[in-house]
């Protein structure tokens, strides 16, 4: 069988996690299989649709790297892929349902069904939905006030002769059984304006665009049953349905906006990576391999088996994104962690010559060059891009200078502190002795030298050096940050705090 599948968003708001789950299944099952992911527009729900959305829908997916082989911007062979573009085949199908007496015209106002709404609110009346008022008008009577001009619905005849049950079965959940009495009583097919519902233009494009298997999200099965009816109304074979498992928050109700951030935009601006979320996202209500997080987009196209779904809820769980944000963050070069970071690092590299200019003027190339090499400092300590900048910062100006009590080291004291500060200025003359900075491993290697020789704790020797040379107690490496420094730099944040120290001393001492 030559597997089709889609995804079929309404432009109605921004992607968000559970959307792309929907489309990261049918697209790594597509690929499974050799088959074709298509992506298909329902703007049928005209008043909720927006542009914006329809941009955002394919931000999103240019940006996660998953790409459909039809759809309304590529084109393909059963087009158009935008719901609103084909409403003419769905009047053609509502016109053969009328015909079949398998659908009916309803001339109820707005105003009526919306009175026996409050009614039976009113009367606490178990019954929902329609009340099935105009489904024996017949159909003479029916053409003839459609063609005087009243206004009207298309609904679908759900059968209801005794002990009418709709069957089906789902991929991932077996066999399910309806009575067509607790099915939505004869819903509409085609609304007054013309434009059909969500019910019959899925049903139709399913079948017309032939979608072998339907994989979504599980609130869409209390839909099968009618869509089963509609498909037999027609004359057509369903394609297999596949309801994926829910996500839900960790306090296993329904993720939304209450556990964190769900919408793809946000948690682009918190920094996270693409290819940590697509990991992270292929394994809500999915297996694959024991004991393994990490796979490449190309190894859970090759894995992906609807086998392989989960039929318990999937948890979302933020920590667990965080770690695949990290672990991807490990694995890129400085070229490609600097630049995916630089968003969030204009604050390093200050203004622009002239004060009144309020845009940041970008790094210099003697910056940007720092800045890549200062990757390796930070690439093991982020988990989120924006962390980063914050991390290098003291690379670009000078830190805060500390308190003079910052550079004692424990159960020591201020001279001390001088003292090992002085150390620490000749280590700095031993880094750079003939005018080329030694490797961090030889760095060592001469601290653990002095240390010995002056008879200091490592531990002790290096603290303050740390202090002055980073403003803080903990950092990145502290000889690389030497190193990218330069031996004039270094030189000058030690003398700066040997003068904070000294005074101090001697104020104390005086
Ligand atoms: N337009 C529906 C949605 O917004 C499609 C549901 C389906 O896949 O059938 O999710
Ligand atoms: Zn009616």
């Amino acid at each position: 069988m030559n597997i089709r599948v889609r995804y079929a968003p309404s432009p109605t708001g921004f992607q968000h996690i559970g959307g792309i789950r929907t489309a990261l299944f049918n697209y790594l099952f597509a690929r499974s299989g050799g088959g074709k992911f298509i992506l298909r527009l329902e703007d049928t729900d005209r008043a909720r649709c927006d542009p914006v959305y329809e941009q955002n829908l394919y931000g999103t997916f240019v940006w996660l790297g998953i790409h459909w082989d039809e759809g309304p911007d590529l084109g393909g062979p059963v087009g158009p892929y935008v719901q609103s573009q084909r409403t003419d085949l769905y009047q053609r199908y509502v016109q053969e349902l009328l015909e079949k007496g398998r659908a009916y015209r309803c001339f109820c106002s707005t105003e009526r069904l919306e009175k026996i709404r409050t009614e039976r609110e009113a009367a606490r009346s178990p019954e929902t939905g329609y009340d099935r008022h105009c489904r024996n008008i017949g159909g003479e009577e029916s053409s003839r006030r459609a063609a005087a001009g009243e206004t009207f619905t298309v609904r679908l005849r759900i059968p209801l002769d005794r002990g009418n049950v709709t069957r089906f079965t789902d991929k991932l959940l077996g066999d399910i059984e309806w009575k067509n009495s607790d099915i939505n009583p004869d819903p509409v097919l085609l609304k007054s304006d013309g434009f059909p519902t969500y019910h019959l233009a899925n049903v139709v494009d399913d079948h017309l665009m032939e979608i072998t298997h339907i994989l979504r999200a599980q609130e869409w099965l209390s839909s099968v049953p009618l869509h089963v009816i509609l498909y037999d109304a027609l004359g057509w074979e369903p394609p297999v349905f596949c309801h994926l498992p829910m996500v839900m928050g960790q306090d296993g109700k329904k993720l939304s906006k209450r556990h964190g951030a769900t919408s793809i935009d946000e948690f682009r601006r918190q920094g996270y990576l693409p290819e940590a979320l697509l990991n992270y996202t292929a394994f809500l209500g999915c297996s694959y391999e024991e004991g393994r997080d990490l796979y490449t987009a190309e190894e859970m196209e090759k894995l992906f088996s609807l086998d392989k779904l989960n039929k318990a809820p999937a948890i979302f769980d933020y920590k667990k994104l965080e770690w695949y944000n990290g672990q991807y963050i490990r694995m890129k070069t400085s070229e490609d962690l600097a630049a995916l970071s630089m968003p969030w690092a204009q604050d390093l590299f200050g203004k622009s010559g002239e004060e009144t200019t309020a845009e940041p003027a970008g790094p210099t190339e003697e910056q940007k060059t720092l800045y890549t090499e200062a990757m390796d400092l930070v690439r093991e300590r982020a988990n989120f891009l924006p962390e980063i900048p914050g991390k290098v910062g003291y690379l670009f100006s000078e830190p805060v200078p500390p308190a003079p009590e910052e550079f004692i080291p424990k159960k020591s004291d201020l001279a001390s502190a001088v003292s090992l500060l002085r150390m620490g200025k000749e280590l700095i003359s031993a880094f750079f002795s003939g005018g080329k900075s030694v490797s961090d491993e030889e760095a060592e290697r001469i601290v653990k030298e002095k240390a010995e020789k002056e008879n200091v704790k490592l531990g002790d020797l290096l603290m303050p050096l740390r202090v002055a040379i980073t403003g803080s107690r903990v950092s990145p490496p502290l000889f690389a940050s030497i190193r990218l420094l330069g031996a004039e730099r270094c030189r000058q944040r030690i003398d700066a705090a040997l003068t904070a120290c000294s005074t101090l001393l001697s104020i104390l001492g005086g």
